[in-house]
């Protein structure tokens, strides 16, 4: 419609526009710079605020307070700086719209009334027609800058979601229900970094229904070895055989399906006891979670305590001593009634009292269950039915307890004389 009125006045109120349009337009490279780096703020301030908080106890005892907010204040304050920035850009570009359109609209009515000679009637209509076009450009305008000030964070989604893709857990379809026979290592290899071996040409077996332990020295690859069982590591060579069939065959989902496993680490929800164990196993009654409890050796401090079940017992059950956490971990694998057991240390914040007694209950589910015992303190798998000694990543020693301590020259004798076992 403006050509159709004056070409001429609409060549000059493009360039004006252009003019006065074209400075926001390359505002866009800058708007990207100031939200990359409050994207990369960001990102290290709530890493921070999430270690912060996660080691409170440890900031407040070793006096180091001060210093802990202090190294927040360079990150906050690009936080804030970047985001000011930013605000300012958005408000500048639909502020400054307003002047424009007057600007364009003088231009054209001086030029078409003085030079063009045009109608008021047509000036009228290409004003009309002006004035929505810078409309128009200033929308395009402000949202590309939108656009540019959320690039970085696409950016990093994108680069993230290429990243999961590439890590992405393989696994095999086959289903397992049972465990048969048992779980065999085939001269196993596996290095977290390249020259760095974690575990070196590991050969062991675990037959259904037996007792397994494996000690060894912190570092020596134990819970290396539970997690390639688990499937949260892919060993570089060699293979694990479950009942003769290769785990990167099998469907993760259902080999985890038939394990209850206790991670070194206790970790439990911010929930009620009774919310904790039945998140292992949805389909278990009172009387499931009370025998689980029972096994565990938890049931006296759970009875002790107010609201008894129904206790909420914090953040990773910051209300719970080390041991008694851990006693509910035990429980939580329990309650979920596997044929396997796997307990990676589970029993190392115990008193020896209550580990005596979980010990106990252990040795009672032998033979029910297949059972993997991670453990440091050697008094606790006495009676296993074989013994794995791991040192730097290697097997160095099997055998049953009694067998391992006759050999005196051996790393397990050693290890049992310095415990006083
Ligand atoms: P253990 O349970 O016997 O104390 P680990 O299996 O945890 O030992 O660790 C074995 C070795 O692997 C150690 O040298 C440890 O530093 C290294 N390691 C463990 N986890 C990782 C990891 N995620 N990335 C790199 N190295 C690791
Ligand atoms: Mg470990």
């Amino acid at each position: 419609m403006a050509f159709l009125i004056s070409w001429q006045l609409t060549l000059i109120s493009t360039a004006v526009l252009a003019i006065t349009f074209g400075p926001f337009w390359l505002i866009g490279k800058y708007v990207y710079k100031i939200r990359k780096v409050h994207t990369q703020a960001y990102n290290e301030f709530q890493g921070l605020v999430y270690d912060t908080l996660n080691a409170l106890k440890l900031i407040i005892g070793f006096g180091k307070r001060k210093t802990s907010l202090e190294k927040l204040d360079p990150v906050t304050a690009t936080v804030a700086n970047t985001g000011v920035k930013f605000i300012m850009v958005r408000a500048l570009v639909s502020q400054l719209s307003e002047p424009i359109t007057i600007i364009a609209v003088v231009i054209s009515v001086t030029v078409g009334l003085g030079m063009l000679e045009l109608t008021v009637g047509a000036l009228f209509g290409f004003l009309y027609v002006i004035t929505r076009v810078v409309f128009l450009v200033q929308i395009i305008t402000s949202s590309r800058n939108e656009f540019k000030a959320s690039e970085p964070s696409f950016e990093q989604i994108f680069s993230l979601s290429d990243e999961a893709k590439i890590n992405k857990e393989h696994s095999g379809n086959k289903k397992v229900m049972s465990l048969e026979q048992g779980i065999e290592f085939e001269n196993l290899n596996f290095s977290y970094k390249e020259d760095l071996i974690a575990l070196n040409k590991i050969n062991l077996s675990i037959p259904k229904g037996k007792m397994i332990a494996i000690v060894g020295p912190s570092g020596s690859g134990k819970s290396t070895l539970i997690d390639l069982i688990m499937g949260f590591q892919v060993p570089d060579s060699g293979k694990i055989l479950i009942d003769g069939k290769n785990l990167n065959e099998i469907e993760l989902l259902s080999w985890r399906e038939l394990v209850g496993y206790i991670p070194q680490q206790p970790f439990l929800f911010n929930s009620s006891i009774n919310e904790n164990l039945k998140w292992a196993n949805e389909n278990a009654s009172q009387t499931d979670i009370n025998n689980a409890c029972k096994l565990a050796n938890a049931s006296e401090f759970i009875s002790d305590l107010e609201e008894g079940y129904d206790t909420v017992i914090g953040e990773r059950g910051l209300k719970l001593s080390g041991g008694q956490a851990q006693r509910l971990c035990l429980a939580r694998a329990l309650v979920r009634d596997q044929e396997i057991l796997i307990l990676d240390e589970a029993t190392s914040s115990l008193d020896s009292n209550s580990e005596k007694l979980i010990q106990d209950s252990i040795d009672n589910l032998t033979g029910q269950k297949t059972i993997i015992s991670v453990a440091h303190r050697l008094s606790t798998i006495k009676n296993a039915d074989l013994i794995y000694y791991l040192y730097a990543g290697e097997i160095v020693e099997k055998g049953t307890f009694e067998e391992l301590v006759k050999n005196k020259e051996g790393h397990f004798f050693r290890a049992a004389k310095l415990q006083g076992v």
